[in-house]
């Protein structure tokens, strides 16, 4: 089995990797920054992002695991001393040849310009808002107009993505087992020309959601962690991106509400209430 380390750049992330390398290396873990079977993300959620779009090509070949240095990790859910047992779970894995993996729903995004139609993956999420000016766009589902947006931005994220930028838009947790996607607004405007939802919205696979905005804007475009400026974008399509899922290496149990408990409620559940 062949694996790689991607880390936050710090000196305990840089620390834990050696003593990770060494472990692994015992094990007859192989290390390939080119083809690795495994990717260790040392760092936050934020590290394992980065990580995510450096092998976003190789996603049907790579499990992602990671360790979280500093702060609680949502997808980086192991603890710097567990490193030695990550170890031995990883290099147990490699004897017998059973990598557990499960694997996650990613929102896809298709970019038309006057040149052609780009496409994108996030493992998060993606938004769209105005540089200079509110955004202005028209928003249609299944090819059906179903408002005319216009506020602060629209982010639409992955069931991973749900925890992130989009819980703090009042965005609902999304079970990652689901095949969705969730469109959420930035403080829209609601008056009696410009009208939206107000309520986030999750679309099936198979559903399509397509932006318009509006000629000639300056827009700020992100892809999880990645910002640009664009004026060329005619319509953006995102969707469930269909074939393609996100793998992480399963070595133990950790079910997601209870990541969600962890993350958000802290880590003592409170009995008290319970009859
Ligand atoms: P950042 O500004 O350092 O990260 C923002 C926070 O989101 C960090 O605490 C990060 O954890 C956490 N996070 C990332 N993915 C998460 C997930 N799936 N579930 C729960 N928490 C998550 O930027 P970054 O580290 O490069 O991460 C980029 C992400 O930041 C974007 O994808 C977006 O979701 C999020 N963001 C949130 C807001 C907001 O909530 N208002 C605004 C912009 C962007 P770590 O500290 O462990 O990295
Ligand atoms: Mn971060």
């Amino acid at each position: 089995m062949k694996y790689n380390v991607v880390h936050r750049g710090d000196d305990i992330s840089k620390q834990l990797m050696q003593t990770f390398h060494r472990l692994v290396q015992q094990h007859g873990l192989i290390h390939d920054e080119e083809a690795p079977d495994i990717v260790l993300s040392i760092g936050g959620d934020g590290t394992l992002l980065h990580a995510f779009h450096q092998y976003k090509e190789q996603l049907e070949t790579i499990a992602f695991v990671g360790i979280h240095t500093g702060r609680l990790g949502f997808f980086a859910d192991w603890k710097p001393d567990e490193v030695e047992l990550l170890a031995d779970m990883m290099g147990e894995s490699a004897v017998v040849n059973d990598l557990r993996v499960v694997k996650y729903p990613l929102v896809e995004i298709q970019i038309t310009t006057a040149q052609g139609i780009e496409t994108q993956l996030a493992l998060n999420e993606f938004t769209l808002k105005g540089v200079d000016a509110t955004l202005m766009a028209q928003l249609h589902i299944n090819d059906e107009l179903l408002e005319t947006f216009r506020g602060d931005g629209i982010c639409i994220s992955t069931p991973m993505g749900s925890t992130a930028y989009n819980k703090s838009l009042g965005g609902a947790i999304v079970h990652p087992s689901l095949d969705a996607i969730q469109i959420a607004e930035i403080a829209s405007i609601n008056n009696r020309v410009f009208r939206t939802l107000g309520s986030p919205i999750i679309l099936p696979k198979h559903h399509h959601c397509d932006i318009y905005p509006r000629a000639n804007q300056n827009i700020l475009l992100s892809l999880d962690h990645v910002y640009v400026q664009r004026n060329d974008i005619l319509s953006i399509r995102s969707m469930v991106a269909a074939g393609k899922k996100v793998k992480f290496a399963r070595f133990r149990q950790f079910p997601f509400w209870n990541r969600v408990r962890e993350a958000f409620i802290g880590y003592e559940p409170i009995n008290e209430n319970r009859p």
